[in-house]
Parts: C-alpha cells; sequence; structure tokens
C-alpha cells in the first residue's frame, strides 16, 4: 500500500481528517442494527486504522452505547451537519473505525469481510464474495 494521504469530512466541512493509507488495518461492511439506524441506512462501510494515524480537524461530538458484547461503542459526528464520521470502542485502545462514506475519495478502498450479516436487510444485502462473520468478528 501507498503512504498517500487519504482525506475526509463531514457535510457542512466543519470536521476534517486524513490518514495515510498504509495504515490501513482492514476495512469492513457492518449490517448491525445500531450501524443501521446511526448511519440511517443498511450498513456502515468502516476502515479500521491506528489512533496514531489519523489526524482529525474539528470537534467531534461522541454519542456511546453499549454493544451487544458489553463493550461501549463512542460513534463520533459533526454536531452541526450531523455526519457519521469515526467510531470507537471505548475497552479497545488506540483503535479508529472511520466512516468510508465521508472519504473524499474511496476509489482505492478494498472491502475485506462483513459484520453482522444476520441482521442484512434484504434491500441492503450482504457481499457474498467476502468473507461474513454473523456477528461481530470475535464469534
Ligand atoms: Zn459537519
Ligand atoms: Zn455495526
Amino acid at each position: 500500500m501507498s503512504e498517500e494521504k487519504k482525506t475526509g469530512s463531514c457535510l457542512c466541512g466543519d470536521i476534517s481528517y486524513s490518514f495515510n493509507e498504509s495504515s490501513v488495518i482492514s476495512a469492513s461492511h457492518c449490517h448491525c442494527t445500531d450501524c443501521q439506524r446511526s448511519t440511517g441506512s443498511g450498513k456502515a462501510t468502516i476502515i479500521m486504522v491506528p489512533e496514531e494515524a489519523l489526524e482529525i480537524k474539528g470537534e467531534l461530538k461522541f454519542y456511546t452505547v453499549t454493544g451487544t458484547d458489553g463493550s461501549h461503542i463512542s460513534r463520533g459526528f459533526c454536531e452541526k451537519c450531523g455526519s457519521p464520521l469515526l467510531s470507537l470502542i471505548e475497552e479497545v485502545e488506540g483503535l479508529r473505525l472511520v466512516k468510508a462514506g465521508s472519504l473524499d475519495d474511496s476509489s482505492w478502498l478494498k472491502i475485506d469481510s462483513n459484520f453482522w450479516s444476520s441482521s442484512a436487510r434484504h434491500w441492503s444485502p450482504v457481499d457474498e464474495t467476502l468473507h461474513s462473520f454473523t456477528k461481530n468478528p470475535e464469534t
């Protein structure tokens, strides 16, 4: 992977971010019902990057929920325009999950797997060409 800087922002532009393509750990579609509700869509497409690789300009607001396994998921969004930009698991240090739809250019992105195929909606089907986890990847 290249050292190219990848950039993204919220809809209003108050919050922007960047990371190196080489820092990307993996990318996945998450079909869990919390991702459906928080994105208003069939799934969230998330890019895992180390926290130190991610540079953020602007102030995110966070909303935290307890996940099915008892961990705490905080979803960061722009207070002004409401765009979801990233999430993090409070119990997992140093990891950030960037929402792929907020990238300025996502043509380079390759998705590795599906999470929570068990709750995928028929109008937003699971990509059968990828490896699928019925719930979180640990299970
Ligand atoms: Zn915004
Ligand atoms: Zn999810």
